[in-house]
């Protein structure tokens, strides 16, 4: 098949890939090739200048089978229609994975925020907010941060939502501030799944995370936890990156004061116990594990070739090609799948979603415990369904998601 950029057809790819495996029902396969409703809207925003600029915005449902939508909401310049399509296609999956009772949503605004001031992204975020709000609540439709946005986005969410039913309701948004109903541990919860299920991959393989070296594509919430936390486990981070460049250190970074330099200077670059090198060169870096944690359709057939890594555990959403994903198999390159390795994030989303709706909050060693253990669970199921039908990961992982999605289709038949 030719290697596409477009992500829902990299979904679609995916998909197809596991019907053929596990003699997916025809039918199941076509409900799930297709996104259930998807909305756009175009908003004005009134911006400090005195003008008004119109925004275009998504949410889409690809599947609310096993439970409510659950995915994050993205800000991003280059966001559209059928990326949004597939993030919401890959909630489903991951949501499955790990076994939480969600469904697939994702969100997101054609926007660059770091070019907004604090009032223009919060008007953004409010009418945002109320042209969805028809499909959201905490039953329905329970958005989350992603690429671009944070826990202060999730908060003005909430305050919107709320203030337009009346009554405060914390369980419509996760990744919010402690303050309001947030989570212990929701912040760096992608980031030590990420590194957990680093951790089994290496040791199915008869290795072990002290003293591997690791490179890290991305630093922000997901890429700077990972990176800090790979650390503390003993491993070796040789080399980030940012938007703005890339930084190397053959001898391992420091990330306590990589992370101080980051928070003071808004990027890697420049810190002064690293070289330089090229952003692309950080993902074919002679080193044990790679984490792709910025953004999608980062290994391609461009350079899948030229990746020495022997373990990449996918931080970000959707950073492999499918063809790429062939090429690495051949390779001998282990892969851990996006909808498992990123899947810490929505599994804190869970339960701080289930904290919220009970009113009784959780220590935050509680939190990592039950994340820790669903996470090896997850990873431990995948492996056995990858072992079961001799093929990777990912197809382990959507064996496992497709599985559960596929059963609570045809448990509850279509209607009429
Ligand atoms: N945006 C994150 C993801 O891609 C988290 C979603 C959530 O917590 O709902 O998994």
């Amino acid at each position: 098949m030719a290697e596409t950029a477009n992500p829902f057809e990299m979904a679609r790819q995916q998909l197809a890939a596991v019907a053929d495996k596990i003699d997916l029902d025809a039918n199941v396969h076509e409900v799930l090739r297709h996104p259930k409703r998807e909305l756009t809207v175009n908003f004005p925003v009134s911006m400090d200048d005195g003008s008004v600029k119109t925004f275009t915005g998504y949410r889409v449902h690809h599947n609310v089978t096993r439970g409510p939508a659950k995915g994050g909401i993205r800000y991003h310049p280059d966001t559209d229609l059928d990326e949004v399509r597939a993030l919401a296609f890959w909630m489903t999956v991951k949501c499955a994975v790990v076994n939480i009772p969600y469904g697939g949503a994702k969100g997101g605004v054609v926007c660059d925020p770091t070019a907004l001031s604090p009032a223009e992204l919060e008007d953004l975020t409010r009418r945002y907010t109320t042209e969805i709000a028809i499909l959201l609540g905490p039953d329905r439709d329970i958005p989350a941060p992603d690429v671009g946005t944070n826990g202060q986005i999730m908060a003005w969410l909430m305050d919107t939502y709320s203030m337009s039913v009346g009554h405060t309701v914390p369980a419509v948004v996760t990744g919010k501030p402690i303050a309001i109903g947030g989570s212990e541990g929701r912040i760096e919860a992608t980031g030590r799944g990420v590194v957990t299920v680093a951790r089994e991959a290496l040791r199915a393989a008869g290795c072990q995370l002290p003293g591997a070296t690791v490179a890290v594509q991305g630093f922000g919430n997901v890429g700077s936890t990972a990176a800090m936390l790979f650390c503390r486990a003993g491993a070796k981070v040789v080399a980030v990156s940012d938007v703005r460049g890339a930084i190397h250190n053959a001898n391992g970074l420091d990330l306590v004061k990589l992370s101080a330099y980051n928070k003071a200077h808004k990027t890697v670059v420049g810190f002064s116990e690293a070289e330089p090198i090229a952003p692309d060169d950080l993902l074919t870096l002679s080193c044990d594990v790679l984490v792709p944690a910025a953004l999608g359709n980062q290994i391609t057939t461009k350079n899948a070739d030229r990746i020495r890594a022997h373990f990449v555990i996918e931080g970000a959403n959707g950073p492999t090609t499918p063809q790429a994903d062939d090429i690495l198999r051949d390779n001998g390159v282990v892969v851990v799948p996006d909808v498992l390795a990123n899947a810490g994030g929505v599994t804190v989303s869970y339960f701080e979603w289930v904290q919220d709706l009970q009113r009784f909050f959780w220590s935050e060693a509680e939190v990592n415990s039950k994340l820790e253990q669903i996470m090896t669970r997850a990873f431990g199921q995948v492996q056995a369904a990858a072992r079961r039908h001799g093929c990777d990961l990912r197809t382990g992982a959507y064996i496992v998601g497709i599985h559960r999605v596929a059963e609570a289709i045809l448990a509850r038949g279509i209607y009429p």
